[in-house]
């Protein structure tokens, strides 16, 4: 399915590698002007390197007042990519209450935050837009060791779900993607194990973990208007594992 955002604004977080930096330059690829918002300046530098339409914001998500000041001048925005989130691997017994409170400030307040204000913009100028959260199906499934990072895209889920009503009647569409396992950064964090994968890829009906292509390819589908009266979904991109 080709797709064109020609004229749109997007705005992509975590955009500084893994499936937001693959997301930022398909955008881009595809007509929009995009936002790229990350904490590491080097992999900003990079991304404009290799794309130099795209703009630059460098801001630590997890801070509020940062945030709001980073973005106070970005502009008009059409879609909305809230993609960064922090996964720390830890049991249960031994969480602290600075991972619990860093794990939230990034993976649901700063969603939360963003989509505030590009959304008081979309519905300012009247003209609709979408956001895509990038939740998991972890916020689905019990993971072993992930019980912080599990919280954090359940409730990011229901934010989804909340903001797509609230936002509906202004023509703002608001659905996340869930997808499996894929072997970013974050995601060898986890599963690079062979025997902790197999223990992953046995759950999984088609066998193997997602590509980062794969998971773009559903965020632009859900921020484009093929999507158009798709609204509050959680779309598994998961080769299965969710339907088990
Ligand atoms: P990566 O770790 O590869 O990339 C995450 C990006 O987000 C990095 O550029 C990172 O910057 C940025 N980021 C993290 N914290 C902040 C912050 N506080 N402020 C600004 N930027 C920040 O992750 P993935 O690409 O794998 O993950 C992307 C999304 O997909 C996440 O929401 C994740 O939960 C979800 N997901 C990932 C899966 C996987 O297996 N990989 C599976 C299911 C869902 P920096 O490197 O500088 O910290």
């Amino acid at each position: 399915m080709d797709f064109s955002f020609a004229g749109k604004r997007a705005l992509v977080t975590g955009a500084g590698k893994g499936i937001g930096r693959a997301t930022a330059l398909a955008l881009a690829r595809c007509g929009a002007k995009v936002v790229a918002v990350t904490r590491t300046q080097a992999d900003l530098d990079s991304l404009v390197q290799e794309c130099a339409s795209i703009t630059p914001v460098c801001v630590d998500l997890g801070d509020w007042a940062a945030t709001e000041a980073a973005l106070q001048d970005v502009g008009a925005i059409d879609l909305l990519v809230n993609n960064a989130a922090c996964a720390r691997l830890q049991p249960f017994l031994e969480v602290t209450a600075d991972q619990f409170d860093q794990s939230f400030d990034v993976n649901v307040k700063a969603v939360l935050h963003v989509s505030q204000i590009v959304a008081r913009g979309m519905k300012a100028r009247g003209s609709g837009g979408a956001i895509v959260n990038v939740s998991s199906q972890a916020s689905k499934r019990a993971v072993r060791d992930y019980a912080v990072y599990c919280a954090t895209k359940g409730a990011l889920d229901m934010l989804t779900k909340v903001i797509a009503l609230e936002l509906g009647p202004h023509q703002i569409r608001v659905n996340s993607v869930n997808p499996t396992v894929v072997m970013t950064d974050m995601g060898r964090l986890g599963w690079s194990n062979p025997d902790k994968a197999k223990s992953m890829l046995t759950r999984i009906p088609l066998g193997r973990f997602a590509e980062v292509e794969e998971v773009v390819d559903s965020i632009l589908f859900l921020l484009s208007d093929r999507s158009k009266m798709t609204n509050g979904v959680t779309l598994p991109v998961d080769g299965g594992f969710l339907a088990c």
